[in-house]
């Protein structure tokens, strides 16, 4: 029988315990966070200006994801982490100046350059699309002969030509009328996309409430470069323990859209930092000696998916590893949210991999929901999915909706779920049979 001293005691020293306990995992969680938020901020710096082609973006994010698989001790194939390829890319360097009458407009906020965009300068009338064209009900056009010193407007609620998306292809098919090219407004937001190679034409985008109706004129100095640039996947791997011979790929993209002018850049802290510090968070993890996978893990950082999954269709045509050796491939791209849970691409065609995710969810209460969805091209899995390997894309839901634009920055990613889905896919890699 002990006394009741003693009892007090131990009771104390219990609870003493459990608060040293919370207390850990609270400084756990802290440390996985701002190992989180240092690699994005990082990646979302000016010194790599949106990861893109301008001022180097692309390949020091390149380098900076090699220097972190070195600094783990990640292995690489063939003496080197880098696996290069060339692509074409339209790019905006140099000068970025638009004036609606004598009001300048700001890049990135009011107006965005249409990817396949020729450069412009000088200063334009401005004319509206139903002033000088309509469509016959027998489907022929008539419009007034423009000339090169007119930039046409579009507003996405013309009625002209069946309604924008048939009307921006009439306009194209009609080299814009003779116009040197067309302002299209957006009700909406602005989206930044990527293209390899350039229309004969100016294409702006502007934010309809930064676009004065009355205006006049619009002065232009906009310049882009159609360049040839060497990019490259990054890719390391840690030896399996027990089945050495099948892999656990895990992937994500370390490019983005880069800038619009020399001021002007995307960070894509959430598309996609986000999926590079998960994936460099599960690398330091995994090439921890008290953490050795059974399967060897692939860690692959994509280069140019934003021009058109150029760096993972490249890896499929000359892959470093056996793909049929794949047990399962894992693409983090968007993993900086998670309030309404994950979305998961692929999940009707690999239901039992599904369906064992969504059990590990259910048991260890991590994600609100773990949503399915079918196949889609909308990321680096899809040249794997095509060759038939097993492979999930995941995503973040809810939170903030910044994306492909100016506003998709490290200040307000609240990576909110961050740990919650580093253990859930820790516990999916670590319950592959
Ligand atoms: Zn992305």
């Amino acid at each position: 029988m002990s006394s009741p001293c003693i009892r007090r005691f131990s009771f104390s020293f219990i609870y003493f315990l459990f608060f040293v306990e919370i207390f850990n995992n609270k400084i756990c969680i802290a440390q996985d966070s701002a190992f989180a938020h240092k690699i994005i901020d990082t990646l979302t710096s000016p010194y790599f200006f949106g990861r893109g082609y301008v001022n180097n973006g692309n390949a020091k994010a390149a380098a900076y994801a090699a220097d972190r698989f070195y600094e783990y001790g990640i292995s690489a194939y063939h003496g080197g982490f880098f696996q290069s390829f060339m692509m074409d890319v339209n790019t905006f360097p140099g000068k970025m100046i638009m004036k609606l009458d004598d009001k300048i407009l700001t890049t990135g906020k009011d107006y965005i350059v249409s990817a396949e965009s020729k450069s412009k300068k000088g200063k334009f009338k401005l004319v509206k699309i139903e002033s000088i064209a309509s469509q016959n009900s027998d489907g022929s056009w008539q419009y007034a002969v423009t000339d090169s010193k007119t930039i046409l407007v579009i507003d996405d609620s013309t009625k002209v030509g069946g309604g924008l998306k048939s009307l921006l292809k009439t306009v194209e098919e009609k080299s814009c009328f003779g116009a040197a090219g067309f302002i299209e407004l957006n009700s909406i937001k602005l989206t930044m996309d990527m293209s390899m190679e350039v229309k004969p034409w100016m294409h702006l985008i502007v934010l309809k409430s930064a676009f004065n109706a009355n205006a006049q004129t619009v002065t232009l100095d906009i310049q882009n470069k159609l360049v040839k640039v060497q990019s490259q996947n990054v890719v390391g791997y840690i030896q399996g323990t027990r089945k050495p011979d099948s892999m656990i790929v895990l992937t994500a993209h370390y490019d983005h859209l880069g800038g619009l002018g020399n001021a002007t850049y995307f960070p894509g802290a959430n598309d996609n930092a986000s999926g590079i510090s998960m994936l460099l968070s599960l690398a330091r993890y995994y090439s921890n000696i008290d953490h050795r996978p059974e399967y060897t893990m692939v860690f692959i950082a994509f280069g140019g998916e934003e021009v058109g999954l150029i760096g993972s269709q490249f890896f499929v045509q000359y892959p470093l590893i056996s793909l049929n050796k794949i047990r399962f491939l894992i693409n983090m791209d968007i993993m900086g949210t998670g309030e309404e849970g994950i979305k998961v691409v692929n999940a009707t065609e690999y239901k039992n991999d599904f369906d064992r995710l969504v059990k590990l969810n259910d048991e260890f209460h991590l994600m609100k929901s773990v949503q399915p969805r079918g196949k889609a091209a909308n990321s680096d899995h899809y040249p794997f999915s095509e060759k038939g390997i097993s492979c999930f894309f995941i995503y973040t839901l809810g939170g903030i909706s910044a994306y492909h634009d100016v506003y998709d920055r490290a200040e307000t990613l609240p990576l909110t779920k961050f740990n919650d889905l580093e253990k859930l896919l820790k516990l999916f890699i670590d319950s592959c049979q």
